[in-house]
């Protein structure tokens, strides 16, 4: 028998399962890597997204071959042509792949016709499996992160004093709420010249026939292990300390704060999530780092990101298409091209995302995905930009987040309350508004901010839905003591807005 193995562009480490099961026999096994272009012509992707991951498989394909693999690398339309000649041409009897983070793409694999046996090694890159979450799910009423955290804390015993979380508290996120006042020392980001095969990457992007967004230069992301690991070095030096406060900061020019910047190679395989959570727990403990910084940052590792994973496999199929309010909306312009509107917070953001291929949580949460909640735009057209978008999109983060935790499409799997906000929040957690040419105090005036009367509207068209939501009677209540002379001309914005376009609102 002889095997080969396919590594995937997200299973770039070289302990990855597949390629852990033939690591006695390295000498013998085939691999391969594919770059598929068809592939990324069903559906456009930031440009930067396109070189991070091509050009990490290529530098991944140079690190296999040092340490003795023999390894194709193949750029075709498709992958099944390169695939069934490597298979024909090696002689391979059975193809092991490690089994994909994503659905659709486990399913094109069962799809394709092979000339051999296909076998999927169970993935290796998270710390809980679809089955360790099922099982920890099927015993409980509800599936909150929260209690999913409190496990993993307990399971793998991180930041722990026996049974008793350190510090006597499972949670610091209220000290992890500052809002940004005065002058912020930010630290500085990590960032990489490309070398030559970044830069052959940006010329193939550069010239592709293939639809994409966003700028592809400066191209500053790191594309190996190794940087991988210089970014996870300098946030736990100089970011880690003082993560916490400003979390849900948002500041002009600012564009990542004090965020670790790794979900890029976390989802890429170049970075394992327990060693950066180890990394983050030894600071914590030889340096006696602020709780609330560390507790804060494991929780998004240990926590969110396992629990959206272990969430993504664990619900219907038919989720990417749960749409709780009827939305439908299309997405507008503006979110391809940010000079398109002047709502100042949604322009920065976007613009951000224009030439970087990235934004950070609350950025993504509470300025993008709040105002597509609170517009009605329709949350699968809203999934498949930020999956455009993003320097980290994939399905498996993709469909939890945007379509439960940003739109509350799912109805409240995952979230108690949807994150709805109007322009008084962002003003708090950010300086966007100082800057904007709409009235953040405003509902119905000529400059009333659009986040004001879509909040509103949003509460009023669906109050039936939100008042099965214990935490909405509060704000409900506020909504029942509206005049209705208000009420109605709140309505008549929001209507306008969509009927007009944005911009040419002139109330
Ligand atoms: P930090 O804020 O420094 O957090 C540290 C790490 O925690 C991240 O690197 C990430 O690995 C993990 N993390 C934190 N929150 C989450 C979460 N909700 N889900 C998964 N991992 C989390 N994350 C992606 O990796 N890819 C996406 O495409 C993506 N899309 C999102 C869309 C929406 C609408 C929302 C609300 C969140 C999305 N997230 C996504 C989660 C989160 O915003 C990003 O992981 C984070 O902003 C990445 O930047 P960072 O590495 O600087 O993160
Ligand atoms: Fe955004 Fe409204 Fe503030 Fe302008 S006023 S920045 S549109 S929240």
């Amino acid at each position: 028998m002889t095997i080969g193995v396919w590594v995937l562009g997200d299973q770039l480490w070289t302990e990855q399962a597949a390629l852990h099961s033939c690591a006695d026999r390295q000498s013998q096994i085939p691999i391969i890597l594919i770059e598929s272009l068809g592939y990324v012509q069903e559906h456009p992707y930031h440009r930067q997204k396109l070189v991070l991951v091509w050009s990490a498989m290529r530098h991944f394909a140079e690190e296999l071959r040092q340490a003795g693999w023999t390894v194709a690398y193949e750029t075709a339309e498709d992958f099944e042509t390169p695939l069934r000649q490597w298979i024909n041409a090696q002689g391979i009897t059975e193809l092991r792949v490690m089994q994909p983070n994503d659905r659709p793409f486990t399913a094109f694999l069962h799809s394709i016709d092979l000339p051999c046996k296909l076998t999927l090694i169970p993935n290796n890159h998270f710390l809980w499996t679809g089955d360790d979450f099922r099982q920890w799910a099927n015993r409980r009423k509800n599936v909150l992160m929260e209690y999913f955290y409190r496990e993993g804390r307990q399971r793998f015993q991180l930041l722990m004093e026996g049974k008793h979380p350190v510090g006597g508290q499972w949670n610091f996120d209220k000290n992890n709420r500052k809002p940004p006042k005065g002058r912020l020392n930010t630290p500085k980001a990590v960032w990489f010249e490309p070398d030559t095969i970044t830069q052959a990457v940006i010329q193939q992007v550069k010239s592709g026939h293939f639809s994409t967004y966003g700028q592809v230069e400066p191209f500053r992301w790191g594309v190996t292990r190794s940087q991988a690991l210089q970014v996870l070095d300098h946030f736990i030096r100089d970011r880690l300390p003082t993560f916490g406060p400003y979390q849900d900061a948002m500041v002009t020019g600012e564009e990542t704060m004090w965020h670790a910047l790794l979900s890029p190679y976390l989802n890429l395989g170049l970075l394992q999530p327990m060693e950066v959570i180890r990394a983050a727990e030894a600071a914590y403990f030889d340096r006696n780092l602020d709780l609330s910084s560390v507790e804060g940052f494991i929780r998004q590792v240990l926590g969110w990101r396992e629990y959206m994973h272990g969430l993504y496999h664990y619900v219907d199929a038919d989720y990417p298409q749960c749409n709780r309010f009827n939305h439908t909306q299309p997405l507008p312009e503006f979110f391809w091209d940010a000079d398109k509107t002047d709502m100042n917070c949604l322009h920065q953001t976007l613009k951000q995302v224009e030439t970087t291929a990235y934004a950070h949580h609350i950025q993504r949460l509470m300025i993008l995905s709040n105002f597509a909640l609170i517009a009605g735009l329709s949350p699968q057209q809203v999934e498949q930009w930020f999956h455009t978008a993003f320097i980290d999109a994939y399905d498996w983060v993709m469909q939890t987040n945007v379509i439960g935790m940003g739109l509350f499409a799912d109805g409240g799997i995952l979230a108690s309350k949807p994150y709805a906000a109007s322009a008084s929040y962002i003003n708090k957690m950010s300086d966007y508004c100082q800057n904007c040419r709409y009235n953040k105090s405003d509902r119905t005036g000529d400059n009333a901010c659009p986040f004001n009367f879509f909040y509103w509207d949003f509460l009023d068209r669906h109050r039936n839905t939100l008042q099965s939501q214990g935490r909405m009677s509060f704000i409900l209540k506020n909504l029942d003591k509206m005049p209705d002379a208000e009420l109605q001309a709140i309505r008549q914005k929001a209507r306008n807005w969509h009927g007009k376009g944005e911009g040419k609102d002139e109330g």
